[in-house]
């Protein structure tokens, strides 16, 4: 099934914060439509000899602040390409908003290739070559003063790596790992970095539990979808003292009311395969999972998973979006009348997007901080922003992703009122 159309939505929350901010029409037009889309031909010699032409983009947004940030995905939604390319430039809108939220001086950019390597079987060779073709193909318009990708779906330090390379052999600068970010420790990525999102969600939590008065120490977490941004963000709320008590991922849902060991459940999921099954736990429904009476729910597996029905039976106090657009825009205002607080995910999941400045600052500098220092500039950023989006929320009485949305849009706004238009 296609999802909803993610460049509608993108507008549509542009349209809120305008209207909150009275921000004039053609302002609004120069925040809607991206800078650049740029839409590349991809021909790559396959394994059998054969040319096969696949289909790119990279989407840039807005560089009112900073170079445009954003990742880049193998990926082949079910709409086709003509779907892949508004999901671009949804997705480089909300890197926008991502990165004035938490304040780090970047704009928003996102591209990717209609590709399915694993169900199409590429072999390495293929899937190099064609990383190495979509390097040479935007090379023009990346660079660390302009345009810097990191990994997204289907795509990892790898990849990071060979668009690095390319972007250096064309550029002659083969010594600028601040082209890119995500990248293996060993060419100048960054500590801290696989930890980030599940970090920096909990950094936001533990700010959002402090606003209600919620002791951290003892408090229920359930968190839907156990991968990189769900394990971290169980690990280290678990050192904050609260406990999980139900996880799951794409095979089925588990709780403990008793509480799970984060760090066993992974084991076991990596032995296994899935999370179902892990001694103690009981087996439940991807609905009781979500409607668990308990303090957090953190989504952090897909988007659409919260709609009207779940939102009237939602029972937690703190909802933090890990995952990107895990909240239908219908169940919102239920979840607000219903007094939950909404830690969106331009600022619940922006952890991955602050150590990636973080990456680019060290490379820039040619200066490696430690994994602490690393994690409390993080923490600066997130804290800041959650307090930030929280003081807009009060003043215009609005939940707080449209609190969120109108704080991006003012710094934007800003930043472009200051440069002014030229010519
Ligand atoms: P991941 O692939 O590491 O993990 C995803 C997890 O979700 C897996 O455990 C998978 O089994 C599970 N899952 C899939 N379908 C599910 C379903 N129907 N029900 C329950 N669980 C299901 O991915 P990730 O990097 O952790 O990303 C998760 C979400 O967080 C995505 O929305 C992603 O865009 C967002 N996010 C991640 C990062 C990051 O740095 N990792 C940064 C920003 C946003």
């Amino acid at each position: 099934m296609v999802q909803a159309d993610p460049w509608k939505n993108a507008l549509q929350q542009l349209d809120d914060a305008c209207a909150i901010l009275k921000i004039e029409k053609g302002v609004r037009d120069y925040l809607a439509e991206p800078n650049k889309v740029l839409r590349v031909k991809l021909p790559v010699k396959m394994d059998n000899g054969k040319i096969r032409v696949f289909t790119g983009f990279r989407s840039q947004h807005n560089n009112d602040r900073g170079p445009y940030k954003g990742g880049i995905r193998f990926f082949d939604p079910e709409g086709g390409i003509e779907y892949m390319e508004k999901e671009v430039k949804a997705l480089s809108a909300w890197m926008t908003w991502k990165c004035a939220v938490v304040d780090v001086p970047l704009g928003g950019g996102k591209g990717g290739i209609f590709v399915n390597a694993k169900k199409e079987k590429l072999s390495e060779n293929e899937l190099e070559k064609l990383t190495r073709r979509y390097a040479y193909a935007v090379s023009e318009i990346i660079g660390p003063k302009k345009d810097i990708p990191a990994p997204d779906v289907y795509t990892t330090g790898k990849e990071m790596a060979q668009i690095m390379d390319v972007y250096g052999k064309l550029s002659g600068n083969e010594s600028e790992p601040g082209v890119i970010t995500g990248k293996p420790l060993s060419l100048g990525g960054s500590l801290a970095r696989n930890v980030a999102t599940g970090l920096g969600c909990a950094y936001c939590i533990r700010e959002a539990a402090k606003t209600i008065g919620l002791k951290l120490r003892g408090a229920k977490v359930v968190i839907q979808g156990y991968g990189n941004a769900g394990t971290f963000a169980a690990e280290y709320l678990e050192k904050m003292g609260a406990k999980i008590i139900a996880v799951s991922d794409s095979r089925g849902s588990i709780i403990n009311p008793k509480g799970l060991d984060s760090k066993k459940v992974l084991e076991f999921k990596n032995k296994t395969g899935s999370v179902v099954g892990y001694p103690g736990s009981k087996k439940i429904s991807t609905e009781e999972l979500l409607t668990t009476k308990c303090d957090v729910l953190i989504p952090a597996a897909l988007e659409n998973q919260i709609n009207a029905s779940i939102a009237k039976k939602l029972q937690c106090k703190i909802i933090a979006e890990a995952a990107n657009g895990p909240t239908m825009p219908e169940a919102d205002p239920i979840i607000y009348n219903k007094k939950i607080i909404v830690l969106p995910d331009i600022l619940a999941n922006s952890g991955g997007v602050c150590i990636s400045y973080l990456e680019w600052v060290q490379n820039n500098m040619g200066y490696y901080w430690t994994f602490d220092e690393v994690a409390e500039k993080m923490e600066h950023h997130i804290t800041r922003g959650f307090n930030d989006t929280l003081a807009l929320s009060k003043k215009y009485k609005i939940d707080m992703r449209r609190a969120a949305m109108v704080l991006a849009v003012t710094r934007v706004v800003e930043a472009f009122k200051a440069k002014g238009l030229w010519p």
